[in-house]
């Protein structure tokens, strides 16, 4: 019993330690393939599951794209640039929060309690 609660304890922190640094916001395959190279016999399902826990304890945020959960371990304010060429998830610190609270909004109605936005186009290595 104890011995299973150490694997658990190891396993979620290897998955944290592959995670934690980084600004690549991984899938969950991704982050799977990482952690392979550290402990070869887990499962997806397990990186999925301690992933999720992560969350739950407010470690990391998930952010849905085209219906793919990536993880991220920033969780100061911040928005998501996506590369429409190479694909890479890139922080911009822009606060749109206050974009969309300074726009016309309110005044057409509407309180706007959450926002969720993406944004597209070509990264500096990318681009013309
Ligand atoms: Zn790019
Ligand atoms: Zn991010």
């Amino acid at each position: 019993m104890a011995e299973n609660r150490r694997r658990h304890t190891r396993q979620l922190e290897v998955i944290w330690e592959a995670i934690k640094e980084g600004t690549s916001h991984p899938t969950a395959d991704q982050i799977y393939e990482k952690v392979r190279s550290v402990i070869p016999n887990i499962s997806l399902g397990t990186v999925y599951r301690n992933l999720q826990k992560l969350v739950g304890e407010g470690k990391l945020q998930v952010l849905t794209l085209d219906r793919t959960q990536h993880f991220d371990p920033t969780l100061e304010r911040h928005e998501h640039f996506i590369c429409e060429k190479c694909g890479q998830v890139y922080d911009v610190f822009v606060d749109a929060k206050e974009m969309i609270l300074s726009s016309s909004l309110s005044h057409e109605g509407f309180t706007v309690s959450s926002h969720r936005l993406a944004l597209y186009g070509f990264c500096k290595h990318c681009g013309k």
